[in-house]
């Protein structure tokens, strides 16, 4: 079966963490380019509500006033700036362009600005701890999307981002992956059992058992409702010491059954900073790939055509 996605993945991102200086108080920060060359692997399309609304840089900051993003929609709550002025009426015209932008683009998934009381989708403020009203008025939106989320500042951290890109790919290769039978739903499954069991292991054991619980001839709305169910599992972050767990197993596994010897495997110590962890999980994958396995803590890579 193929793992391989060859098209670069359309993802939409809050400007503001694109680089664009397009906060209230005239700044922003460059998320992609720290990643390096990975930034070049996938297509970005940034937007910027606020902006889009009219409100200019810099600009009184705005907040969410009698409820969050959701009673926004339903007209019980307003937004409103730092000196009281309403700006609801432009800034839902702006997301409600932001959104058509991002049907445009064919987007599979958005990186959001956490803490804003417009981009953000589980706090709304950068206040100490303090969550605010989230989800903001464009989060609101993004959570109502077949989208896969991300929040900027976990680009910031190796081993999570590495953690949201190998679950990204997964995603969008399950989202466009063409199942017609109950064999091709069980290979989908064996590829992508070992990356949901690291996420959770009892949620992952009832997908398996969901597969094998279907009748012998199963229509698609049992395939659509699978794959569903098992796109939004692909969203949820797991954990660093779950990841270095797994590794060794990995490891284990591969030198049995690809005979690969310990020097192509240099299994990292529990002592391993982590980017030197981040840089060999990359290591073993392309080593896997390039002897024809799949690693399975990161079944779906990305490998343009040249
Ligand atoms: S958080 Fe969203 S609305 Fe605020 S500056 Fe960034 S992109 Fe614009």
């Amino acid at each position: 079966m193929e793992f391989i996605l060859k098209e670069k993945i359309r993802i939409g991102i809050s400007a503001c963490t694109f680089g664009a200086k397009t906060r209230w108080n005239y700044r922003g920060w460059d998320y992609v380019s720290d990643l390096g060359r990975q930034g070049h692997d996938y297509t970005w399309v940034p937007v910027c509500p606020e902006v889009m609304a009219g409100l200019g840089v810099p600009r009184d900051p705005v907040r969410l006033v009698s409820g969050n993003g959701e009673d926004f929609w339903q007209g019980k709550a307003k937004v409103k700036n730092r000196k009281g002025m309403d700006v609801s009426f432009q800034l839902k015209e702006a997301c409600q362009e932001a959104l058509s932008i991002m049907e445009r683009s064919k987007l599979d998934a958005f990186i959001f600005m956490e803490g804003s009381p417009t981009c953000g989708v589980y706090r709304t403020t950068l206040k100490e701890r303090r969550l605010g009203k989230p989800p903001g008025v464009f989060g609101s939106l993004l959570l109502k999307e077949d989208l896969f989320l991300v929040p900027a500042l976990d680009m910031q951290s190796p081993w999570k981002w590495w953690d949201w890109s190998r679950r990204l790919h997964a995603f969008v290769w399950l989202k466009h992956k063409e199942i017609k039978t109950k064999k091709d739903l069980y290979d989908v499954w064996h590829m992508l059992k070992f990356l949901c069991q690291e996420v959770d292991m009892p949620s992952a054991r009832q997908l398996g058992t969901d597969i094998a619980d279907l009748p012998k001839s199963i229509d698609q709305t049992h395939i659509e409702e699978w794959r569903s169910k098992t796109l939004r599992f692909l969203r949820q972050p797991t954990t660093l010491k779950r990841i270095q767990g797994n590794l060794q197993k990995h490891y284990k596994h591969y030198r049995k059954v690809c005979g690969l010897k310990p020097k192509d495997l240099d299994v990292p110590g529990a002592e391993t900073g982590k980017q030197k962890f981040v840089d060999e999980l990359k290591r073993a994958e392309r080593r896997m790939a390039e002897s024809g396995y799949s690693f399975a803590g990161n079944p779906v890579l990305y490998r343009p055509n040249r």
